[in-house]
């Protein structure tokens, strides 16, 4: 019996939230809130009839935390799953502080000004100090710890697939398979076609943020940033072939070398196909993935907010998606003084993905997660206070939770490795 108060009504949130329906002996009752009421009420309506869930539906700016803490307080959640924007991440989390909730999210923190000078001093010092330049980083919410431990408050930060599940994947291989890990590598392919010449998966501007930005590694204890897309490598996904990748700059590997100190490489490889990396190149080159306004005709435009207003919604890419995602981990290191390799992975189909819950498998394996990691809060699994990432936790439940709900883990000890 819980009450769930959801935030955000995005593509992400449409499959947390039908998952959770699905499991309507935890998620009792749930609040569907979010800037456009609209989409949480159309959702709702097409809930009726198909879950025990009693589900009620809320307009908020999650900027506002006074806006915030009016509706926490009224509809006195159990749990907030904040699964609108990264940039919300620092408000609700103030807001769930204020009104002594839980907290959760998918993806770390970054600001939507990031001209703003006041975080810009931060970040560039930060800059400096790591060696890693992508705007997000988790220093903004791991701020929060003390706060959250004296409330005696949970707040589980990147409940996704990658963050998410990959953290997971690690301290499994942690806890079962190796006494010592030495190399991590996060391999994320989506070998999906939409029959688009451009379109992004999740939220256009958050993807493309991330995309374009330098990539960078965790060797020997400290970052090394190359220029965007410049290590590139194949390699032969099972159920999906051969792809090439690319060494992206990723959140979780900064948790990672906290929470698992010993391991001395950590890197993270996505995959992207020649059409997309021509278009992005060619929007990077004339400007339009700035997130600087500029006056156009009289009206203030900031170029990646109109560049996402003439991409296909990612929620439009459901039903013309085919093919299957594979996203998982390959470690080396020993096991009683022996050397071994493991791959942790989930193949997950888009089609499959659309035919029961109406969403291709990129909000799929991120929504599945986020239903699974409230599971976990909800019944009593994860309850350390504090502020805390997936790798921190019993990874046990929350896999067993995934193989039942959508995502089953399929595993080798004789993987090709990444060179
Ligand atoms: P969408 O853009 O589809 O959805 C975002 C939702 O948040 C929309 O409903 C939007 O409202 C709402 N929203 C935005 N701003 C506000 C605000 N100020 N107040 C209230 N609601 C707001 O994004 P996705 O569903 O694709 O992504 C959701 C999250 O998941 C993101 O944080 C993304 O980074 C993360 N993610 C994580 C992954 C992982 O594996 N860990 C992978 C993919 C995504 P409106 O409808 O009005 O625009």
């Amino acid at each position: 019996m819980s009450r769930v108060l959801v935030i955000g009504c995005g593509g992400v949130a449409n499959v947390a939230i039908r998952k959770c329906c699905q499991v309507d002996g935890v998620f009792t009752e749930l609040c569907i809130a979010s800037r456009t009421k609209a989409k949480c009420d159309a959702l709702a309506e097409d809930l009726k009839g198909t879950t025990k869930t009693k589900i009620t539906t809320a307009r908020v700016n999650a900027d506002d935390v006074r806006e915030l803490v009016a509706l926490i307080k009224n509809y006195k959640p159990d749990l907030v799953m904040n699964i609108a924007l990264p940039y919300q991440d620092l408000t609700i989390m103030d807001a769930c502080l204020e009104c002594g909730v839980n907290y959760m999210d998918t993806a770390n923190y970054e600001p939507e000004d990031t001209d703003d000078p006041e975080w810009r001093a931060i970040y560039e010092k930060r800059c400096r100090e790591k060696g890693f330049s992508a705007y997000f980083d988790y220093s903004w919410q791991w701020a929060y710890r003390e706060k959250f431990e004296k409330a005696g408050l949970t707040a589980l930060l990147g409940c996704g697939f990658d963050p998410g599940v990959t953290q997971a994947y690690c301290a499994y291989a942690k806890k079962h398979e190796f006494d010592e890990i030495d190399t991590i590598d996060i391999l994320d392919c989506n070998g999906g076609d939409h029959g688009y010449a451009f379109a992004t998966n999740f939220n256009p501007e958050v993807n493309l943020r991330e995309v374009s930005a330098p990539g960078s590694y965790w060797e020997d204890g400290r970052w090394i940033e190359i220029p965007a897309m410049s290590i590139k490598r194949e390699y032969d996904f099972d159920k999906v072939g051969h792809k090439d990748m690319y060494l992206l700059h990723h959140e979780e590997i900064e948790s990672l070398a906290v929470n698992i100190p010993e391991v001395k490489r950590i890197r993270f490889f996505m995959t992207f196909g020649q059409s997309y990396l021509t278009h992005m190149r060619c929007l990077e080159n004339v400007g339009m993935l700035s997130t600087t306004p500029i006056n156009f005709e009289g009206h203030e435009i900031v170029p990646i907010k109109f560049l996402k207003a003439l991409l296909p919604d990612p929620a439009s890419l459901g039903p013309r998606t085919k093919g299957k995602t594979n996203i998982g981990c390959i470690f080396t290191g020993r096991k009683d003084g022996r050397e071994k390799t493991y791959y942790i992975y989930n193949v997950c189909d888009h089609e499959e993905c659309y035919k029961e819950v109406k969403s291709q498998a990129i909000s799929y394996t991120t929504g599945v997660p986020a239903m699974c990691g409230a599971l976990m809060m909800l019944t009593g699994k994860w309850t350390e206070k504090g502020v805390h990432t997936v790798e921190e936790f019993d990874p046990d439940p929350f896999l067993d939770s995934l193989d039942k709900y959508g995502l089953p883990r399929s595993e080798t000890h004789e993987p090709v490795l990444v060179d």
